[in-house]
């Protein structure tokens, strides 16, 4: 997705509000969004992946959920990634609220249903990113939580070996129906928000389906016989992108190459 305005945060919606981590990279884009999700009214906000170690990072999460009256009472999780998950130590210090997903206290469930004060969250398994990557719904607010499954600005990367192309095409499509159900808006972990999540989605499978061409292409063109097929195929497919996030890239198309393999 083309939005190359700046994001520094800020609300969607009545009942989610990004605060932006000071953690800009290639691959985390603006830094890290921690999510913080509340019902007007309520004294209880749930906070979804704390990111990286900063404190002043976890201080203005802190202010935002005190500026609503409230008190953290559950961290959610999307997957293990270190930019999400790497002050989840000290955030369990500062907050002693449990926390759940990304291999932390008990596994979030497909399907389940969290729900505390007004808040309604519906958890959506996503892998693909990540084996354990997790999507929230928050339908009443027309809210979807992607973690890295789907970003606010370019594509994700599929990380191969803990990522799967499969999985990830279902989790897409799995996406896109909730997102279409109900207007619902895109809260991404990384770059800014959109109005409309299926939109996105949309173009996330679009995308996918334009590399795998790609990648039957470039082997077609010879870079199946190279002595290392990925890289051969990344330096064609991926000859636009910076050189930075290669190895990433690189990650992705080992997850292409699996998934032709399987589906020959
Ligand atoms: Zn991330």
């Amino acid at each position: 997705m083309t939005n190359d305005a700046p994001w520094q945060g800020g609300p969607l919606g009545e009942q989610a509000y990004a605060v932006l981590a000071p953690n800009p990279g290639p691959m985390t884009l603006d830094g890290t969004n921690t999510w913080v999700l509340h019902a007007p009214g309520d004294d209880v906000a749930v906070v979804v992946d704390p990111g990286p170690l900063d404190e002043g990072h976890l201080q203005a999460v802190r202010r935002q959920v005190d500026e609503l009256g409230a008190r953290v009472a559950l961290t959610l999780i999307t997957h293990w990634h270190h930019d999400h998950t790497e002050a989840l130590p000290r955030w369990v210090e500062l907050t002693d609220a449990p926390v759940r997903g990304g291999g932390h206290g008990d596994a979030l469930l497909d399907a389940e249903r969290i729900t505390l004060g007004s808040l309604d969250i519906r958890v959506i398994a996503t892998p693909g990113h990540t084996a354990d990557s997790v999507s929230f719904h928050l339908p009443a607010a027309g809210v979807l939580i992607t973690g890295d499954t789907v970003l606010g600005r370019g594509t994700t990367v599929v990380a191969h070996p803990d990522g799967a192309l499969a999985p990830y095409l279902a989790s897409l499509d799995r996406l896109h129906e909730s997102a279409s159900a109900v207007p619902t808006r895109l809260a991404p972990a990384h770059g800014p928000t959109h109005d409309d999540a299926a939109a996105v989605i949309a173009f996330y499978r679009q995308h996918r389906r334009e590399r795998l061409d790609q990648v039957r292409a470039a082997l077609a063109a010879g870079d199946a016989d190279a002595p290392d097929v990925a890289q051969a195929v990344v330096e064609r497919v991926y000859a636009e992108v910076p050189r930075e996030v290669w190895p990433a890239a690189k990650a992705s198309v080992q997850a292409q190459l699996d998934y032709l393999a399987e589906s020959r």
